[in-house]
């Protein structure tokens, strides 16, 4: 670059010009169930993307604290995964649309399960999961559980709390139900109240990002290097925030966003683009669905700008021979011996060289594997170069590279 003039990020670039574009608009309402969230500062805007490898790119009131509320759902259901499995998380909640409100008592008639652990029920039913013998201790797990998705130490706002206890009969009654069909095995009291602690504690829009990251990164904290979730969970979290994270826009937010999500009524918005980066989204305007209007407005653009939805598979097969070629069409500088030579030369047009390159996977192994069965007959030898593959995953070790041995 010539002269003093630094070069900006194309990527911090566009969210400055975003959040300068959004920041006017100031349609929508605060919370006001509660006297803290309706105190919230309308003019809050923050904005947070974090990569995979831990680059963050933030406009606007990225470190505004405010509390989680409902982006807390998915966090308390993957360490309730992580803790108990699949089989037995399952028992307590299930991963269906429920088509109620996101507070409705909307258990199963028969065995009282919650649909899914984004509405309360399934929430409260996931928290309960937490580790610990006495409610106090389950907290302490719960937040260090947190603070490993964040990267930092989190706190709980008191006040925010308090009124959320005081005032949140209808999750009492939620909770009261739980017990009664035996989904809640401890006291609904104390689980509820641990409930109102999760959703009261404190984050900002930086946190949110870091977050989404660590889903993204598949399970590890790309700040600290820490792990928060085993990978095998990963997928199962971010399928319930696709199908039951942004209350009842779900559909649309799929089509026009494509991004596992979880909004929260505060007005932050957390969302997920798998392998790649983590958004975080902070404005407490929400809209008549509890969303945060401006959080929508910047997940569209974004989405549609740098072409983020999920759906739009960045992959190439192709790409994945980077080159391949004959034993006959390669010569060596290395001494051989006379033994060594003969034994070379005989086979060399039947052995075929594969340089392979980027992420081993299903899609990219299948291709390698299909041409070298079409060839097979012909060849003594295949040698796979894996000199620029970036990655195997375990179904392409097991069902090809592993079989080639
Ligand atoms: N504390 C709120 C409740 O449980 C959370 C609401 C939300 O963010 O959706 O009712």
């Amino acid at each position: 670059m010539e002269g003093d003039s630094k070069m900006i990020s194309p990527v911090l670039e566009y969210l400055e010009r975003l959040h300068s574009k959004i920041a006017d608009q100031l349609e929508g309402e605060v919370a006001t169930y509660i006297p803290e969230l309706a105190r919230a500062d309308k003019s809050h805007f923050g904005i947070c993307l974090a990569t995979i490898d831990g680059q963050l790119y933030e406009a606007g009131d990225t470190l505004k604290p405010f509390t989680i509320q409902s982006i807390s759902k998915p966090f308390s259901y993957a360490t309730a995964l992580a803790d108990h499995g699949y089989a037995n998380v399952c028992q307590k909640v299930g991963v269906e649309l429920s088509g109620d409100a996101f507070n409705a008592v909307s258990l199963d008639p028969k065995t009282g399960r919650p649909a899914n652990p984004m509405i309360n029920a399934g929430a409260i039913a996931s928290t309960a999961l937490m580790l610990g013998d006495t409610p106090a201790a389950k907290l302490v797990y719960m937040m260090a559980a947190y603070s490993k998705y964040a990267g930092c130490p989190l706190t709980i706002d008191e006040a925010v709390y308090i009124s959320e206890r005081d005032t949140g009969f209808r999750n009492h009654a939620i909770a009261f139900m739980l017990r009664n069909f035996g989904i809640l095995e401890d006291d609904p009291v104390a689980m509820v109240d641990l409930y109102f602690r999760q959703c009261s504690v404190l984050i900002d829009c930086r946190d949110l990002a870091v977050m989404a990251a660590t889903l993204a990164a598949g399970g590890n904290n790309p700040l600290t290097g820490i792990r928060a979730l085993d990978e095998e969970h990963v997928a199962s979290v971010q399928s319930v925030m696709g199908s039951c994270g942004i209350y009842d826009y779900a559909g649309e937010w799929t089509y026009s966003v494509g991004l596992p999500s979880k909004s929260g009524v505060s007005g932050g918005i957390l969302a997920v683009l798998p392998g790649y980066l983590g958004i975080g989204v902070y404005s407490p305007l929400l809209d008549a669905r509890g969303n945060s209007v401006r959080g929508i407005e910047v997940c569209k653009e974004l989405s549609k700008y740098f072409g983020l939805h999920m759906f739009n598979v960045p992959h190439s097969t192709r790409a994945v021979v980077h080159r391949s070629y004959s034993g006959r069409e390669v010569s060596s500088n290395r001494q051989r011996t006379a033994e060594e030579i003969e034994h070379l030369s005989l086979p060399s047009k039947r052995i075929r060289i594969y340089e392979l390159q980027g992420e081993l996977v299903f899609g990219t192994a299948e291709v390698v594997m299909r041409d070298i069965l079409s060839i097979e007959d012909s060849l003594d030898y295949i040698i796979l170069d894996m000199e620029r593959v970036t990655g195997l995953n375990s179904i392409a070790y097991e069902n090809y590279a592993e079989r080639m041995r």
